[in-house]
């Protein structure tokens, strides 16, 4: 049987493992070859630590035979005795009985040798980048914060709800839709596979409201696709949202069920990734382990988009987009707002309702809308939220300014006409919060296989 390396190296009580013979699988990541003996550190993926196994001459018959195929890369499956290191990095190693060679890896082939390559390499052997210690570390923190996310919103009675990946409503505005279509050629779509265009889902929002208008608190996680040319380090044409729904909801419980749901996966993260968190805050984001602890540990800040503009009117800086009530905030505007003037996450509320979605709920005022967005350090939105429209007048009225043809959201009006309630939710890009919680830089860096303008390879 096979033992994980982070069994190993993450057990309670490793004098319980001293002296015990166990098997371990990985690829190497370095040999130092002492001529009668050599350290291999294998890493298996479990952990960021690799296991350091000394494969000694005096006790491994084959050892000349096998000492060659040891390059980087190679993978192995290796039996031995656990014993105490004597080296201050690790408590165990483990002393080779048996070294199987599965794979050789060729290094004058292999790219991942020592040199640290640029993360802008990496995306370009995409089929390789899991076996760094960044991509490795972000591929495990990415796991847990799905895992996290779940455990959230099963705790508190939420259902998980499916909503289609293929959607033949273009919930705000097709410009920024991919088309799928099974047509060769023209643009009859009547004669298309579904009878209608048909495109890839950029929210599955309004499939949310008709569950929650019923079964009370759902919540969606799933892919997303926006065509958006968009050339960011926040963008993807395909990402992953997590998009709640709760009827009997205003925006002040959207709000609560927001903060409470970040500070759950910033906790989560930081119990149970604590290996990963302190290898970014060592080698990616200086101070990162603080600066989540600071998120967890305090309320954010909230503002209405009235007074954020007034603070950015003020302040100290000249932005490259000019401010005045009614503008669409601008990242840097967003960013200065949490990063500089607030320091921590801030929620922006009741938004003028012409930059927001036909689907918001009018305020008293007639000018704003109960939306809310959570603004983060370095990233800007991470959560874009409201509570919705559940009169059904007002819509009708909404959707007419919006130019929105009324047949095209029948069922959606009709929610309005049968049993409507009070209900809110939003949507948490989910790559977003991958960077918020790493500190990495580029959201193609935290995604597997980023799908971006001119890429989609592998
Ligand atoms: P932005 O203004 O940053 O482009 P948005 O306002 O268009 O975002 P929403 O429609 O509110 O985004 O989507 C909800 C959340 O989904 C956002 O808060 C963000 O975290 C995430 N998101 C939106 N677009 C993208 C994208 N192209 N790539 C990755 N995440 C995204
Ligand atoms: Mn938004």
């Amino acid at each position: 049987m096979r033992t994980k390396v982070k069994d190993i190296l993450h057990c309670k009580y490793p004098e319980a493992l001293e002296g015990k013979t166990l098997t371990v699988c990985g690829w190497v990541r370095t040999l130092r070859d002492q001529k009668s003996f050599a350290f291999i550190e294998l890493n298996d993926g479990s952990s960021l630590a690799n296991l350091q196994i000394v494969a000694d001459a005096g006790n491994l018959t084959d050892y000349a035979d096998v000492l060659p195929k040891l390059t980087t890369g190679a993978s192995l499956s290796v039996t031995g005795r656990l014993v105490k290191s004597p080296g201050k990095n690790q408590a165990l190693e483990m002393q080779a009985d048996e070294i199987v060679v599965y794979g050789l890896c060729d290094p004058a082939r292999y790219p991942l040798q020592k040199k640290r390559h640029s993360f802008e390499f990496l995306r370009s052997i995409a089929h390789l980048r899991p076996r760094t210690n960044t991509q490795g570390a972000v591929s495990r923190v990415r796991s847990a914060l799905a895992f996290a996310t779940h455990l959230f919103f099963q705790q508190k009675g939420f259902l998980y709800l499916h909503t289609p990946v293929i959607t033949g409503s273009d919930c705000e505005g097709g410009g920024e839709m991919f088309r799928v279509t099974t047509l060769e050629k023209g643009n009859n779509y009547a004669e298309d596979f579904f009878g209608k265009a048909a495109y890839l889902t950029v929210s599955g929002q309004l499939n949310g409201e008709i569950y929650a208008c019923a079964l009370s608190d759902i919540y969606t996680f799933g892919p997303t696709f926006r065509a958006e040319n968009s050339n960011t380090s926040r963008h993807l044409a395909e990402f992953w949202m997590i998009e709640p729904e709760m009827a009997f909801a205003d925006l002040k419980a959207n709000m609560e069920c927001a903060e409470g749901y970040l500070k759950f996966c910033v906790r989560y993260i930081l119990e149970h990734c604590k290996e990963d968190l302190t290898f970014f805050d060592q080698f990616i984001e200086k101070g990162l382990l603080e600066r989540l602890q600071h998120v967890a540990d305090n309320p954010f800040v909230h503002l209405t988009y009235t007074e954020a503009v007034s603070i950015l009117q003020k302040a100290p800086k000249q932005f490259e987009f000019p401010v005045s009530w009614g503008i669409d905030l601008q990242s840097e505007h967003e960013r200065y707002l949490a990063e500089e003037y607030c320091k921590k996450p801030v929620i922006l509320t009741d938004y003028p309702a012409d930059i927001k979605a036909f689907y918001m709920r009018a305020n008293a005022d007639g000018k704003t809308v109960a939306a809310m967005d959570i603004l983060v350090p370095k990233i800007g939105e991470i959560i874009g939220g409201s509570q919705r429209e559940e009169r059904l007048d007002r819509l009708e009225e909404k959707m007419k300014e919006h130019n929105l043809n009324r047949d095209d959201y029948w069922w959606y009006l009709e929610l309005r006409e049968f049993g409507s309630v009070p209900h809110a939710g939003f949507g948490l890009g989910f790559e977003r919060l991958v960077l918020f919680a790493t500190g990495m830089e580029n959201i193609r860096d935290v995604i597997p296989f980023p799908r971006y303008p001119g890429h989609a390879d592998f």
